[in-house]
């Protein structure tokens, strides 16, 4: 028998990769989390840096929980833009100003761990799915909405990429001819509208219209820095502004649920991202009506809008799942 086969491995690392943190995750077989870390991405300095920056956070749950890299069997890790996940090759991720990089085979060379890459979003849905959903349902999209909006979808019980490994960019559906421009050149694009930061740009020009709210008392004129819990204080201080915002960003979420719905009928829908966690019980009773009306009728019966209690342990939990598949 070889050395390998003997020695025992029990454990799986999961890493968020963002574009402003990594969030990385050690878990047992059972897929239950034992130690976490967490570190700025700094992706300015570019692909070697953040490279070495997940490994040090790997380190960390280390230092952490005192484990050899030879124990753990295999690490995911979901990386925010298109992947090729058979090559583990990241094709193009715009956040982190990354194109054609070998994502997996530089860091299994670095940390001697197997190593297996996909989509952040995908990796959060399969994460969600596996954690509350798993032998329940067989097809799921999965709905993140923070700085901006991505989705991720299981068909059959399996992650589904598309052809060109691009399915799910549900934030540049266009979703009001001529609306605010988006970051990916578009005009009125869903992340556009409904992302915590399409949010806070309707809310500025509001401002600049001479509207009030307490957001500028509570922040300054600059909204650059709001976050969804100062969006979250505001609401429920009563703030007309950002109550109207926030409506109008939930139907338009429930809008795009309904024309997924329509189209894919997945048995469930799983939302999450930084938004969703600070203000579930404001938005999910608008973004379910509002898909329920908006959707064919008869499509959406028994169709399940959730949030996802993982909060943002989602992405490296599926990426542990991942890691337990190979
Ligand atoms: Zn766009």
């Amino acid at each position: 028998m070889s050395e390998s086969s003997t020695i025992e491995r029990p454990y799986l690392i999961g890493i968020d990769l963002g574009g402003t943190k990594i969030l990385a995750g050690l878990f047992d077989k059972n897929l239950n989390c034992l130690a976490r870390s967490k570190k700025s991405t700094k992706a300015s300095k570019g692909y070697r840096f953040v490279v070495e920056r997940i490994s040090k956070c790997v380190e960390e749950l280390q230092k952490d929980y005192s484990f050899d890299f030879k124990e753990v069997s295999g690490l995911g890790i979901g990386a925010p833009g298109s992947i090729n996940s058979s090559k583990g090759s990241v094709i193009f991720a715009p956040n982190l100003d990354w194109k054609d990089k070998s994502l997996g085979p530089d860091l299994q060379d670095q940390l001697n761990i197997p190593t297996i890459v996909d989509n952040d979003c995908n990796l959060a849905t399969l994460g969600a799915y596996h954690h509350e959903f798993i032998g329940k349902v067989s097809s799921a999209l999965g709905l993140f909405i923070g700085t901006g909006i991505g989705a991720g979808l299981i068909l059959n019980d399996e992650l589904y990429s598309g052809f060109n490994h691009t399915a799910g960019e549900i934030g540049h559906m266009v979703m009001s001819l001529g609306g605010p421009k988006c970051g990916c050149g578009n005009k009125g694009c869903f992340e556009a509208i409904a992302s915590r930061t399409g949010i806070s740009k309707a809310i500025t020009n509001e401002i600049k219209n001479g509207r009030k709210s307490i957001l500028t008392e509570m922040l300054g004129k600059d909204l650059e820095e709001l976050k969804s819990g100062d969006l979250r204080k505001a609401y429920a201080k009563g703030d007309k502004l950002v109550q109207e915002t926030i409506h109008t960003a939930s139907n338009t979420i429930g809008i795009a649920i309904a024309n997924m719905i329509n189209l894919i009928c997945p048995e469930v829908i799983i939302l999450g991202g930084g938004l969703i966690e600070q203000m579930d019980t404001v938005m999910m009773p608008i973004i379910s009506k509002s898909a329920e009306d908006h959707a064919m009728t008869g499509a959406a019966e028994g169709v399940r809008v959730i949030s996802t209690s993982l909060g943002d342990n989602a992405a490296i939990q599926g990426a542990a799942v991942l890691a337990s598949r190979m």
